[in-house]
């Protein structure tokens, strides 16, 4: 997912040149403003952190997008395109490390593991929206 940030400044498409050269293949794609019980849900591991209200706030402060990309070790994968969480600790040619500088606006979401992947599709997607 394209946080707001990365909506807001231009980045979508750098983003999904990025997965797409690499491989993967594109199963769903919206412009999406998150309600914030999709927000809080989406994120309810994370429900205890201090930095929770201002993370749900972040992320509906704005439309976001929402992909779903399939391939070999793709959840992985992505994760490694992404890069650290922390834009200063994330290597230079990952997507955070050349393109943020804000653990609070890092520009991208990706899920942590193939069952969460499955669980956010579920959560973000209506059946006919994956292809
Ligand atoms: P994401 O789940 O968004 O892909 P991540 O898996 O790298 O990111 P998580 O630990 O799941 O990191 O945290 C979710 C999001 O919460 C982070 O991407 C960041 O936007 C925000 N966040 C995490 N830690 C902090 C923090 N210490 N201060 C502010 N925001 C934070
Ligand atoms: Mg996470």
């Amino acid at each position: 997912m394209v946080k707001p940030d990365g909506v807001q400044r231009g980045l979508v498409g750098e983003i999904i040149s990025r997965f797409e050269k690499k491989g993967f293949l594109l199963k769903g794609l919206k412009l999406f403003q998150c309600p914030e019980e999709l927000a809080k849900e989406h994120y309810r591991d994370l429900q205890s952190k201090s930095f929770f209200p201002k993370l749900i706030q972040y992320v509906t402060s704005g439309p976001v997008v929402c992909m779903a990309w399939e391939g070999v070790g793709v959840v992985a994968s992505a994760r490694k395109l992404i890069g650290a969480t922390n834009p200063l600790e994330a290597q230079p040619g990952t997507i955070r490390g050349d393109l943020a500088i804000q653990t609070g606006r890092n520009v991208i979401h990706g899920s942590d593991s193939p069952e969460n992947g499955q669980r956010e599709i579920a959560l973000w997607f209506k059946e006919d929206e994956i292809y």
